[in-house]
């Protein structure tokens, strides 16, 4: 768990110095790199302009097994086996093949860091010149730098601005309430293009709007899907959300998560895809620390291994746009065709396998870095 609160004002001292591994982000994807790193001896910084786990940036719901083989698994707070879908003519059930959990961000966080080994500091980067990051409380230098600072990928140096860029956006509340049903709504009247989500966990529920044009604004739906439910719109949450991959590796620099574009097209699902590829930088980076590769043989590697995923992710995104098209009547129709036990497992399995978690299940000190080549797809 973080014990420091952030350092403001007069406290926010320099911060200098150059490190085997700079780590910028430290959510998701920049944890997960540093946890693959811990034992290597490298000596990595991890900075964020938050202390860790102070700012939640999801809805924070991933498969059950992630969790489970991230190690994370206590910060659960509600599990489903069954993901209700509601559309203006339907509602279907479908019976998951595997599980869904909701989880508590902070504590999540916490025990990612828990098994790194890392440094870290808050700071906000502001850029990059070549191998030095340059931050409001000074200029850090490695040889492997990793952006996971999500969408914006700070460290490409290119503008990546909504309403042009290949962004989803999503908004949710986070009402003090309870329930037993982890729920999504298809239905234009709140998004023309998107879905609404209810997530519980405990003794919050997390409703919100997703739209995956990013001109449409999902404050106005989001109050009355909370209102519909009958919860208070109470303690907002909202980012942009990629829906496009993009090339993991530029000018030296390794992108994790969203500022890779991992989060999955249709369903926005980031966080076990930024555990996957966190999981396949981290590797690589270990490897270079071990002395038995170059930083441009880990950049090479990563950046294909992650190009080796595009082809789903453009189906995914396919999918994305062309569900929005379909009449409700219609979709209706489909669902309920959907529902058949035979088809959920079959397309949910096909689904996890993009991100399988069995890629993270080797142990620590055993874990595949000095096999040639250092990254499969697990599944
Ligand atoms: C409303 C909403 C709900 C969602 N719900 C889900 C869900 O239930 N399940 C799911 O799988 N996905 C969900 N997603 C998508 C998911 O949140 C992202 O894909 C995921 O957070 C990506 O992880 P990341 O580590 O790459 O980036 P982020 O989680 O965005 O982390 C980026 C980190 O970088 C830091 N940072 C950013 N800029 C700077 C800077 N200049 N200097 C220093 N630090 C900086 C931030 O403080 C943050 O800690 C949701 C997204 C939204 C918007």
């Amino acid at each position: 768990m973080p014990t420091r609160a952030t350092k403001r004002g007069d406290e926010r001292t320099p911060l200098a110095g150059e490190y085997d591994v700079l780590v910028c982000g430290a959510s998701f994807a920049g944890l997960t790199v540093a946890r693959e790193l811990a034992g290597s001896g490298a000596r990595t910084l991890v900075i964020d302009r938050y202390e860790i786990g102070e700012r939640q940036t999801s809805a924070c719901a991933a498969p059950t097994e992630w969790l489970e083989a991230m190690g994370v698994a206590a910060s659960t707070r509600q599990t489903f086996d069954t993901l209700v879908v509601h559309t203006p003519h339907t509602t279907v059930d479908f019976r998951l093949p595997w599980t869904f959990s909701t989880f508590d961000y902070r504590e999540l966080c916490g025990l990612l860091w828990d098994q790194c080994d890392a440094e870290f500091e808050t700071a906000k980067v502001e850029g990059r010149s070549g191998r030095t990051v340059h931050t409001d409380r000074g200029d850090l230098t490695s040889p492997l730098i990793v952006d996971a600072l999500g969408w914006k990928r700070v460290l490409a140096g290119n503008a990546y601005q909504p309403p042009d860029a290949p962004l989803s956006r999503g908004l949710e509340v986070h009402p003090h309430d309870s329930s037993d049903r982890l729920e999504i709504w298809i239905d234009r009247g709140y998004v023309p293009a998107g879905y609404g989500w209810s997530f519980p966990a405990r003794d919050e529920v997390r409703i919100g709007i997703g739209s995956f044009d990013p001109r449409f604004h999902v404050k106005e739906p989001t109050v009355r899907l909370a209102e519909d439910l009958e919860s208070d719109a109470v303690r907002y949450q909202g980012n942009w959300i990629p829906h496009k991959l993009r090339p993991a590796t530029g000018e030296g620099i390794f992108f994790v998560g969203d500022s890779a574009g991992h989060c999955l097209p249709l369903t926005a699902e980031g966080i076990r895809t930024a555990f996957y590829f966190g999981i396949a930088c981290g590797r690589e980076l270990r490897s270079v620390v071990a002395g038995r590769a170059s930083a441009a043989d880990a950049l090479r590697r990563y950046g294909e291994f992650s190009a080796t995923h595009e082809w789903k992710f453009k189906w995914m995104l396919r999918t994305q746009k062309a569900v929005p098209r379909v009449p409700p009547r219609m979709l209706a129709l489909a669902l309920r065709g959907m529902e058949r036990k035979s088809f959920v497992d079959w397309s949910f399995g096909h689904y996890l396998r993009i991100a399988h978690p069995s890629f993270a299940q080797a142990p620590a000190p055993a874990r595949a870095v000095d096999a040639e080549p250092a990254l499969q797809p697990a599944a």
